[in-house]
């Protein structure tokens, strides 16, 4: 081995050891959801008849209903649509919001701008947005990493939304993710002026990160991918909405059809893959976290910034990397691309993306396209240069990654 090599090994060893404490909590959380996700197995007594494949209406699918049982049990939900015909996240989210909200409703988001994707969904023009549609939009920003209680009681006052929104993920901001415990206070609020109103979680990344969810301090629907956490790197496609009956009634008539409602839906590859993605979901997500811990203390020895603090318990499976440098975010998304199962002779180079004001560079070298639960990286070329880190199947393959991103910015 030369200097640099021993010094990159000695530097990850440290990271390793720094980052034990909360290995030991997360090696907790993961025992915790995997008993959640087996008992739940085994309470619905899932069997290969489960996994088949149905095919035109589905009429009584039982692979389809059953899937949204376990959704429903781990969510500690009354019910639960699991589906692999809903596209993506922003795809749910956009069939709740539709199937709950009516013209001269308000949607208020209690945790600032929601997600980028939902920009067009709630104020398009023309386009079939909500706005189109009648309904309104406002938005109180969170105070910190914080709900702001004070501003959301004075306008719980006055005014009566239909849907109090939050999204549990940072996103691509230099934000904590929310504390999920804060939507207990929420729901007293909420209960106090609006009784009739849905507390409703944009849910991706934040998954399986704890051993509670937000439906079990009050949420009413919840929302996420199945190509992020709870599809366990597995899931092909797909998303769930899980929560209230009376709620997801109304988004099963937006889901299919006014007629129908969650009687229909067949799935012609079988359902082994969403099945067995969930049985996974609590390991991958915890060792998706022990990679960030790792690469968050990483960075710490390197003299680099990120967020979360590295000697705390990540609440989402993204991790914000501030390089200050231009040249070490590109040779950091380089680097997870080069050491990826797929695609790893591919060099991403920055590119000005449709929809983004800088230009950007990724590196996604997934076995599902744009699965975020597998490593992938991603950054805006703009000061202070900040790459995101998101999942990973394996520790073993974030560490393996993160040794070379190491090694790279070294010799830079
Ligand atoms: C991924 C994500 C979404 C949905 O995005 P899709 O790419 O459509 O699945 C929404 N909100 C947050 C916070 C997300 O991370």
């Amino acid at each position: 081995m030369n200097n640099d090599s021993k010094n990159v090994k000695n530097l990850i060893e440290s990271a390793e050891n720094l980052s034990k404490e909360l290995f030991s909590q997360i090696n907790d959380i993961a025992f915790f959801n995997q008993k959640k996700v087996l008992d739940a197995f085994k309470k619905y007594r899932v069997s290969a008849r489960h996994l088949s494949q149905t095919s035109g209406y589905g009429y009584d699918d039982i692979g389809r209903d059953t899937l949204c049982n376990l959704f429903a049990d781990i969510f500690k939900t009354d019910s639960a649509i699991v589906s692999p015909i809903i596209a993506s996240g922003t795809h749910a989210l956009t069939i709740a919001l539709f199937g709950i909200l009516r013209p001269n409703d308000i949607l208020l988001s209690v945790t600032g701008k929601p997600y980028d994707t939902l920009d067009d969904v709630i104020n398009g023009k023309n386009i079939g947005s909500l706005a189109d549609f009648g309904i309104k939009y406002d938005q109180i920003d969170l105070n910190g990493s914080s709900l702001d209680f004070d501003k959301i009681e004075r306008y719980l006052i006055k005014t009566t939304p239909k849907v109090l929104f939050l999204q549990r993920s940072q996103g691509y901001l230099w934000r904590e993710p929310l504390n999920i415990a804060e939507i207990e206070k929420l729901k007293q609020l909420r209960d106090k002026y609006c009784p009739n109103t849905c507390i409703m979680v944009d849910n991706c990344y934040g998954e399986f990160t704890s051993t509670t969810e937000p439906t079990e301090y009050g949420a009413d629907v919840v929302i996420g991918s199945l190509i992020k956490n709870m599809g366990g790197g597995l899931a092909p496609t797909g998303a769930y909405i899980a929560g209230k009956t009376e709620f997801l009634t109304q988004i099963g008539y937006r889901l299919t059809s006014s007629s129908i409602g969650t009687e229909v839906g067949s799935y012609a590859y079988g359902y082994t893959q969403f099945y067995q993605g969930l049985f996974l979901a609590p390991r991958v997500v915890g060792d998706a976290l022990k990679g960030s811990v790792l690469s968050g203390n990483v960075f710490k020895l390197l003299g680099i910034e990120s967020n979360p603090a590295p000697d705390k318990m990540p609440r989402d499976v993204i991790r914000a990397i501030k390089f200050n440098n231009r040249e070490n975010l590109i040779t950091f998304c380089k680097q997870i691309q080069a050491n990826s199962p797929i695609d790893s002779y591919v060099e991403p180079e920055p590119w000005a993306m449709p929809g983004y004001n800088d230009e950007v560079i990724m590196a996604a070298g997934t076995f599902v396209q744009g699965a975020s639960i597998e490593l992938s990286a991603d950054g805006p070329i703009k000061p202070p240069y900040i790459g995101y880190l998101q999942g990973g199947l394996t520790y073993e393959h974030i560490k393996i990654a993160i040794t070379e991103v190491v090694k790279s910015i070294i010799q830079n």
